[in-house]
């Protein structure tokens, strides 16, 4: 079993480089009580405590390392509608909860974009993410996309791009067309997760850092246990996706860590710019294994991809990530990397988030699959609803069945590998 991160300082990452703000919120010493105790500082936990002291509960929000230290404040920044696994929860719901799941797919959009202008968070927020096609079959779903947008009149602009326009947008002749949303797009994840985090804290929110949550003891008021202290709550959430190891008699192996790894080179000159994304586009193509890729407020490329499931560090994330960019792009040949890092994603088997209840008020909230900037707002607010007591959308999700593997947390990883190797070989076919 991996040990548990604590104690530590952001990456070195782009974002921990121009990071507005270095947080430093105290540790947690002696008893604290709340109505809802929150374990884990990223987006889950950030969002949740916010919601619901936007609400008027009192929380106190623990954190092992730093505000935004996991995924949060390490990702692509692609701010992208939807859940992953979505279509299995329609499948199994039936047709009757349809427009309820398309209006919740956008829900994110909308709380970060609402949260951004209220609290005036600087997370250089730009609209537009384009999906592009590799292969026909891409094609196909990006038609069907653009009908279900027309269907559900969604009212902020798209469109679906051909083989030329794509590559006159893009730069390069590495796809045969694309489907662009202007109200997905693109930000500054750690800068957004410190400002919600801010923002909670002006409503009253108690956070503390360098805080490992070592343990739950439950009944009717929780405690949640720090080495040096404790917080009693009505509720507790649990919003440590990949990296908590807490629960495990309910929660080991339904989540599983994979690596995500991004490059950042240095600002482009403007000429390049303009060949490569004028449109300044968020970009993610179709394959199982994506590729994903955005130029920062100063005009780098942050190109990401290549998940690995084995559980360990490429020996050189430059070597893994740089040929990739330069098979889209040989056009970067030349420009400097100044940037290379990586983040845990949690992985669940069957896609869908993993949201639920352990003895009736400790809440647990995550696995995204890699898709985690929207949902981990919608799945915050569901869970806020839930504690409020409104159960409907929070139903949908805790009521989906989750696959587990026994004895995955040695072996999950090599298993994983394996269906890793699956999709690769799916996208090469
Ligand atoms: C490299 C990379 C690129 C990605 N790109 C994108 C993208 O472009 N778009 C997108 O939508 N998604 C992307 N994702 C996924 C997205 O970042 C995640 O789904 C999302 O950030 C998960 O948020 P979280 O708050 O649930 O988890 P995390 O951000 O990982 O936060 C969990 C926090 O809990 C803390 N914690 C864990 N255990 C304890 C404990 N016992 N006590 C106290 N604290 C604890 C950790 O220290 C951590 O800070 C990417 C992920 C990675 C790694």
């Amino acid at each position: 079993m991996k040990a548990i991160h604590q104690k530590q300082e952001h990456t070195s990452s782009y974002y921990a480089a121009t990071v507005n703000e270095v947080t430093d919120y105290p540790e947690l010493e002696g008893g604290v009580t709340a109505d809802i105790c929150v374990v884990g500082a990223g987006f889950t936990g950030v969002a949740t405590a916010l919601t619901l002291a936007e609400r008027d509960f009192s929380v106190a929000l623990i954190e092992a390392n730093r505000v935004g230290w996991g995924a949060s404040g390490r990702n692509g920044g692609q701010l992208i509608n939807g859940i992953s696994g979505l279509s299995k929860v329609r499948k199994k719901h039936g047709e009757g909860v349809e427009d309820m799941l398309w209006e919740l797919r956008w829900r994110g959009n909308d709380i970060i974009h609402d949260r951004v202008a209220k609290y005036g968070i600087e997370c250089d927020l730009k609209n537009g993410f384009v999906e592009t096609a590799i292969k026909q079959r891409h094609l196909a779903d990006l038609e069907e996309y653009a009908e279900q947008m027309e269907r559900h009149n969604h009212p902020y602009k798209y469109e679906l791009w051909d083989r030329a326009t794509t590559s006159a947008n893009l730069g390069t002749d590495a796809y045969i067309g694309g489907f662009v949303s202007y109200r997905d797009g693109h930000l500054h994840p750690l800068n957004l997760c410190i400002g919600e985090a801010r923002a909670a804290s002006g409503l009253g929110v108690k956070i503390f850092e360098q805080s490992l949550v070592t343990g739950i003891e439950h009944g009717a008021r929780p405690r949640v246990r720090t080495a040096r202290g404790h917080v009693d709550a009505d509720s507790v959430v649990l919003a440590g996706n990949a990296y908590h190891l807490l629960e495990s008699r309910h929660l080991s192996n339904l989540t599983f860590p994979a690596g995500s790894y991004i490059i950042g080179t240095e600002a482009l000159p403007d000429e390049l710019v303009n060949e490569i994304n004028p449109l300044d586009l968020a970009v993610c193509d179709l394959n199982e294994v994506v590729d994903y890729y955005r130029l920062s407020a100063d005009k780098r490329m942050l190109y990401g991809g290549r998940c690995n499931y084995s559980g360990r560090e490429p020996e050189s994330i430059k070597a893994s990530i740089l040929p990739r960019m330069l098979q889209i792009y040989p056009q970067l040949e030349d420009v400097r990397i100044d940037f290379e890092w990586g983040g845990m994603i949690g992985i669940v088997l069957n896609r869908i988030p993993a949201l639920g209840r352990i003895n009736g008020n400790v809440y647990y909230c995550q696995g995204y699959s890699g898709h985690g900037v929207n949902a981990t707002h919608i799945m915050g607010e569901l869970v806020a609803d839930a504690i409020g007591g409104t159960m409907e959308k929070f139903d949908l999700f805790a009521g989906m069945k989750h696959f587990r593997i026994p004895g995955s947390q040695w072996m999950g990883n090599q298993i994983i590998a394996l269906g890793m190797l699956y999709f690769r070989l799916k996208d090469m076919l």
